[in-house]
């Protein structure tokens, strides 16, 4: 006989002192969540009774997982839920806005008789009055310092077949108040998003400015994030004859990544967020992410820089990218 009886009367995994029955079962059956932080207890148990097609369900279409092998997604999930035993869900912060929210938790387990306690700052987008799962920030332990680095508010992105990201962007006349808070908020969606730099047109306000963290090469070739750079009205001249090729990804083109070839230097004139003009000559990364920033404020893809065969090679995901993106954005 199943056991669903059983784990029915039981207290709910997710911590509530309810009942399964009356707590997250209905979620797990197909009733949407009221709101992001309910989603995300009704998915920590999910994962405690080893339920991971309610996870892929309820994880956002345009999740880099959806839109990988999901066979391998869904093999990799039952593992994690055979291999864990979970002990608590601790909910540390959370903040929900109309369509974005933040859920920061701590979940406790063990897995092999090991602790494997890990914090998450999760992202959450509503599509079509549901709330989806977009992705998180990995700590391992308890980490109440990963909700307090910053206030949690992020905004919903824009995505690959989305006109706004096709359109100009105007120039920024005045520095005030709104455009300060749209500006930090920027700054929470691509730390959110672990992104290194956002044009405002992936926001969704057709604004001539971008933020951006600046890139700190390691001796192991990695990129590191370094500080906040706010750019305004940015213009870009003299790019260097030399040209270089790296790997690019965009936020608003989850889980794809190509080769674009670049000048390796250039010179950009913008204003930051005190209002000051600036103007500095920019090589190798910094470069590089300042141009793909500021091409979307051009209504340009780093993709339409490949090569055309490159670019043919991507067709298909992005066929499909386009069709989720339709999907989810109309009503
Ligand atoms: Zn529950
Ligand atoms: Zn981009």
């Amino acid at each position: 006989m199943e056991n669903s009886v059983l784990v029915d009367a039981l207290k709910c995994p997710c911590g509530s002192q309810d009942s399964y029955k009356n707590c997250c079962k209905p979620l797990h059956r197909g009733e949407p969540a009221k709101s992001a932080v309910q989603l995300m207890r009704s998915r920590y148990s999910a994962y405690a009774l080893s339920l991971p097609d309610y996870i892929i369900a309820t994880t956002h279409p345009l999740s880099p997982h959806h839109l990988e092998n999901k066979f391998a997604w869904r093999r990799a999930v039952t593992n994690f839920c055979r291999h864990s035993s979970f002990q608590k869900l601790k909910i540390i912060n959370f903040w929900q806005g109309e369509q974005t929210a933040t859920v920061t938790f701590t979940a406790y387990l063990e897995q092999k008789m090991k602790e494997a306690t890990f914090t998450e700052k999760s992202f959450f987008e509503k599509i079509h009055h549901r709330w989806f799962y977009l992705n998180g920030q990995l700590s391992n332990g308890e980490d109440v310092d990963l909700a307090k680095k910053f206030p949690l508010k992020v905004l919903p992105l824009a995505y690959y077949g989305e006109e706004i990201l096709r359109k100009k962007s105007q120039p920024v006349t005045a520095l005030t108040s709104q455009i300060k808070k749209i500006i930090e908020e920027m700054v929470e969606t691509m730390d959110g998003s672990e992104g290194i730099g956002l044009a405002a047109p992936q926001i969704h306000h057709s604004l001539k400015l971008f933020v951006m963290r600046k890139p700190i090469l390691t001796q192991e070739n990695q990129l590191e994030l370094g500080e906040v750079k706010v750019v305004i009205n940015p213009v870009l001249s003299q790019p260097s004859k030399e040209q270089w090729v790296a790997q690019e990804g965009c936020l608003s083109i989850p889980n794809l990544t190509a080769l674009v070839q670049r000048p390796k230097e250039v010179t950009i004139e913008y204003e930051n967020l005190q209002g000051e003009k600036i103007k500095e000559r920019v090589a190798g990364w910094q470069a590089r992410i300042m141009m793909h920033e500021y091409d979307h404020l051009e209504g340009i893809f780093f993709i339409d820089r490949l090569e055309v065969e490159e670019k043919l090679k991507l067709e298909y995901t992005l066929e499909k990218l386009d069709k989720t993106v339709q999907k989810i954005r109309t009503f």
